[in-house]
């Protein structure tokens, strides 16, 4: 069921955006003051969008849940005072009448609001017959259908100004993102939508400063249109969110320092074509890599627990599950068995390599405790 969405391109929405575009502003709207110096500290670094978040989706109560309707005049003002458009998330529809009371110029919804279609379906009846840009973002588990949903109900109360942003995705394992970005899910939403705009949010798939500008370069390589980073003018002491903040100052230094891919040009569209696809892969392939090592981290753990144990490092029964389970998951992917079958015969010979390379390790630790003690 793949319906056409009907958008209007980022360069339609009357704001003159930069390409690519930059948003930026503070997780939680807190004070007035923080809000305007903000926006006025960001401002030399020619961002598109000033956002602020009023009211805070907060996994438990009793923690800062944003200031409220007050602070839709500060993001406003602060905005005006800029030339800047202000962007707030709205998460029901009190939030939408008040929002759109006050102005503000395009809202968002947010992670936890795209996976629940009642509360999507909510917000689109009170957005029926406004002509306001929404931005979706990716709901917090990584289900494309859902995603695509909201679009799609966007869609039926006539908005068309729409554009993803790719927050990443909740997930158990241990990784170093706060959200995995998962990049085949925005890829396969551009791959099915070439017309939807998609914004990377570096800030909440990292959850910490380190990777921002990593994560924000791959969305950049990968084609995506735009960029969302956090800014507050004092990140260790926000109410929310505070690990991934940056200074103003900051968000324009991770800006300047971008790679940014040249314009289509309208001559060049195949190339350009090509180019995008080429890309996708490299974005792919970098996260292809991201897994493999993550594997071999567990690999490792594994290691050391046969260790302890005393166990052989190979187990062929183990081994001979891991073929023929691989070799059923294939079936339903465009994936030759032999191809399966040769990248998992790497993939253990590498794997062997790591745990007899954690055992040596040790074992040399062992002999040098011994000498020592003579
Ligand atoms: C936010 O942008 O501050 C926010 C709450 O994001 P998300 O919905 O992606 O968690
Ligand atoms: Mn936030």
């Amino acid at each position: 069921m793949n319906k056409e969405l009907q958008i209007t391109p980022l360069a339609e929405w009357g704001y003159n955006f930069n390409s690519p575009l930059f948003m930026s502003g503070p997780c939680s709207a807190e004070t007035e003051e923080q809000v305007h110096e903000t926006a006025r500290r960001l401002s030399p670094y020619n961002i598109d969008i000033l956002r602020a978040g009023i009211w805070k989706p907060r996994t438990r109560p009793n923690s800062f849940e944003g200031v409220g309707s007050v602070g839709l005049k500060w993001l406003k003002d602060a905005g005006e005072e800029n030339n800047l458009p202000t962007a707030c998330e709205v998460a029901n529809v009190k939030h939408v009448y008040e929002a759109l009371r006050a102005g503000i110029d395009i809202i968002w919804i947010g992670a936890r609001t795209t996976v629940n279609p009642f509360a999507v379906q909510e917000i689109c009846d009170a957005l029926q017959g406004v002509d306001i840009p929404v931005l979706v973002k990716n709901p917090i588990n990584p289900d494309l259908e859902l995603w695509i949903g909201a679009f799609e109900r966007l869609n039926q109360s006539g908005i068309t100004k729409l554009a993803a942003i790719h927050r990443g995705f909740s997930t158990h394992e241990k990784t170093k993102y706060r959200n995995i970005p998962r990049w085949n899910i925005p890829i396969e939403l551009k791959r099915r939508y070439p017309n939807l705009s998609i914004i990377c949010d570096p800030s909440h798939i990292c959850g910490n400063r380190d990777l921002l500008r990593e994560v924000a370069q791959t969305a950049l390589d990968i084609g995506f249109e735009g960029i969302h980073l956090e800014s507050h003018i004092n990140p260790d002491k926000a109410l929310s969110d505070a690990k991934q903040q940056v200074v103003p100052e900051a968000f324009g230094e991770i800006k300047d320092s971008l790679q940014v891919r040249d314009n289509i040009d309208q001559h060049q569209e195949t190339e350009d074509h090509l180019d995008t696809m080429r890309s996708q892969i490299d974005g792919l392939d970098k996260y292809l890599l991201e897994i493999l090592s993550q594997r071999m981290d567990i690999v490792r753990e594994i290691g050391y627990y046969k260790l302890e144990n005393n166990l052989a490092i190979v187990q062929p029964s183990r081994w001979n599950e891991i073929v023929e389970t691989r070799r059923d998951m294939c079936e339903r992917k465009n994936l030759s068995p032999k191809f399966v079958a040769e990248l998992f015969h790497s993939i253990h010979k590498e794997s062997i390599f790591h745990q007899t390379d954690v055992m040596k390790a040790e074992e040399a630790k062992a002999i040098e405790a011994e000498k020592v003690k003579k």
